[in-house]
């Protein structure tokens, strides 16, 4: 989400990061001197939670993972005040050689830092007898948030198959059954623009996304095409061929696209924010989109030429790499057969859920300040 902080405006970009240890626990800490203190920097599983704690007699740190374990070597050398770092079952021990006081410890998705230096021995026995948790964090509260979007709804049925099956049940079904996955990875959080049977505007679902600074969005359809077959993935751009252009079109005509919610800056400022920050976007959309047509390939059928651009209006959010995934197309006898079938849905949740980990597993959002 954009906002102003006095003149400097913050705009999103994406950095590539190397993808996470397959581990679902800690496994590696490297320990640095730093001045009279020392630097920690443990490896993360996302989510992962931690805290601090102080120990006398003698003096240590310990830090544990609520609900996870530490994994690295049973020894290691220490650095600054911390003579020696060991495994005690599970838990990341510092021995060290005097009190010390944790001056930072600040946990993002991947990783924890902490930074300690010689302190007053009164506060840091005062610690260990309250046994008072010194820093912790982790949790859901940083991980980044995958916007699904079941398309249709309420008074808009969406597409109805050849037997009848109605568009915005299967991508409601297809959708819940992809956040319980998701939500299983402890990767991310999620959150669904419906949950029930509800119409939602088009715009709406963007703003919905864009209000909660969504990390990605991803929209599901199921719709109609003569003769169509298959999965396919859509970003925003010009349609390539009539079909899609089609498609777009009866998407967007089930409600009237506004304008975009822009920052209050000048329209020149506004206009390079905006084309860094789309630039960025596409480039983040169509990564997506090649990692779900990678996942669904060889999975179930797709749909020819499988990511496909168009002018979904739900795909506009400037900042919010986005993806319109067709399940499949009702149209078809045997697309709806399948899509009717929750092991079906359940297979498809699976790529995508492998799709959007390994998305997020590549893309940071880094603040970037363009200064006015
Ligand atoms: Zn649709």
């Amino acid at each position: 989400m954009l906002r102003r902080r006095g003149l400097a405006s913050l705009l999103l970009a994406f950095a590539m990061l190397p993808p996470p240890r397959a581990a679902d626990a800690a496994t590696t800490a490297t320990l640095t001197a730093e001045g009279r203190g020392a630097r920690l920097t443990v490896a993360l599983a996302a989510g992962e939670r931690w805290r601090i704690r102080a120990l006398v007699r003698p003096n240590r740190l310990l830090i544990d993972f609520p609900g996870s374990r530490w994994r690295g070597p049973a020894r290691t050398a220490g650095a600054g005040p911390v003579s020696v770092m060991r495994n005690s079952r599970g838990q990341l021990v510092l021995d060290l050689t005097g009190p010390v006081q944790v001056t930072r410890a600040t946990g993002q998705p991947g990783q924890l830092v902490v930074e300690i230096a010689p302190g007053p021995a009164a506060a840091f026995n005062r610690a260990a007898a309250a046994k008072t948790v010194l820093a912790q964090g982790g949790g859901t509260a940083g991980l980044p948030l995958v916007v699904l979007d079941p398309g249709h709804g309420g008074r808009d049925p969406g597409a109805i198959g050849v037997k009848g099956t109605r568009e915005k049940t299967i991508v409601l079904a297809a959708a819940q059954e992809l956040r319980r996955q998701l939500e299983a990875t402890g990767r991310c959080r999620v959150a669904m623009t419906r949950t029930g049977d509800r119409f939602i505007p088009l715009n709406d679902r963007v703003t919905f996304a864009r209000r909660r600074e969504a990390a990605l969005f991803v929209s599901l359809h199921a719709d109609s095409a003569p003769g169509a077959r298959g999965a396919s993935v859509y970003t925003l751009g010009d349609s390539t061929d009539a079909f899609s252009t089609a498609l777009a079109r009866r998407e967007n005509d089930s409600d009237r696209a506004g304008g975009l919610r822009l920052p209050s800056v000048s329209p020149e400022v506004q206009a390079i924010l905006l084309s860094l920050m789309r630039a960025e976007t596409r480039a983040g959309s169509a990564r997506m989109a090649e990692m779900v047509v990678q996942e669904l390939g060889g999975q179930v059928p797709l749909l020819p030429n499988t990511h496909r651009q168009a002018g979904f209006v739900v795909l506009k959010a400037p900042e919010i790499p986005s993806v319109l995934v067709e399940l499949g197309f009702l149209s078809h006898a045997q697309d709806e057969a399948a899509l009717r079938r929750p092991d079906h849905r359940a297979k498809l949740a699976r790529a995508l859920s492998r799709a959007i980990g390994g998305w997020l597993a590549r893309a940071r959002t880094a603040e970037v300040l363009a200064t006015g």
